[in-house]
């Protein structure tokens, strides 16, 4: 080989080995990223024959009423609570439901748009919710929703970094979008005609309606197609709570 052909085989090598080492230095950022680990995302109910009523946006004065719909009909539902729940009204209904057996889990403190928000402010909305709840019930929930079904990836690795699953829905009954009670109804009556082996239906307590109409329509037709209304937590078969205690005693700390 001519010393010129050498040299510029020489060359070639050694840019290769620095493209190589530029590609290492750039990717190692994003690769240290990805390692970030999201929460879970749960969309569906994964236990056959199940379907999980989902509240939100309570503690309400309805509370009560869709407790005991619930209780007639054999069914457990699921409340994502959020607001200052320290109130005595509010903290009364909070511990009626977990003490009634139904799923309690934290919507956040004040209903923001999770996505919109800082790493510490992301982190200070769940807080908020966790330690109120281990105060009024005396359990830490393993499970949130958030404010308006949305999250990004720092929502969920903020959710991991709390232990916690994020819980979606695949059906709405548009309550909270204005849907009259008998649209409501006529999409229960969609969904359970086409007898899908799961539900995940997103409600809202905090309607009259939702609570003394739609709801009762849709425990007697989702129990007359058969199926076993369960928590979430029961129809994806993990724990509700990462700790389980004792409520606490009020006192000066439980303010907003
Ligand atoms: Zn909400």
């Amino acid at each position: 080989m001519p010393p010129s052909l050498r040299h510029l085989r020489f060359v070639m090598i050694l840019q290769a080995f620095v493209a190589l080492f530029l590609v290492a230095l750039t990717s190692s950022s994003p690769v240290v990223e990805k390692r970030q680990t999201l929460a879970r995302v749960i969309t569906k109910c994964t236990k056959p024959n199940t379907v999980a009523l989902t509240f939100d946006d309570g503690p309400w004065v309805y509370l009560y009423d869709v407790s005991k719909a619930l209780i007639a009909y054999n069914a457990t539902g699921t409340f994502f609570f959020n607001g200052c729940i320290y109130d005595a009204d509010e903290a009364k209904r909070v511990l009626y439901a977990y003490q009634k057996g139904h799923q309690v889990a934290s919507h956040t403190w004040s209903h923001s748009d999770l996505t919109t928000l800082s790493w510490d402010n992301i982190h200070d909305e769940m807080w908020r919710v966790e330690q109120a709840l281990q105060k009024i019930v005396g359990v830490v929930p393993a499970f949130m929703r958030p404010p308006y079904g949305n999250y990004n990836d720092l929502v969920l690795q903020a959710s991991a970094v709390r232990n916690q699953s994020v819980v979606i829905w695949d059906f709405d009954s548009e309550d909270s979008i204005g849907a009259t009670p008998a649209q409501s109804e006529s999409d229960y009556d969609q969904i359970i005609s086409k007898h899908p082996s799961t539900i995940l239906a997103l409600n809202h307590e905090i309607h009259e309606t939702t609570a003394h109409q739609v709801l009762p329509y849709a425990l007697d037709k989702l129990s007359k197609a058969g199926y076993n209304m369960v928590s979430v937590a029961e129809c994806v078969g993990l724990p509700a709570y990462q700790f389980i205690g004792s409520p606490e005693i009020r006192d000066s700390t439980w303010h907003c």
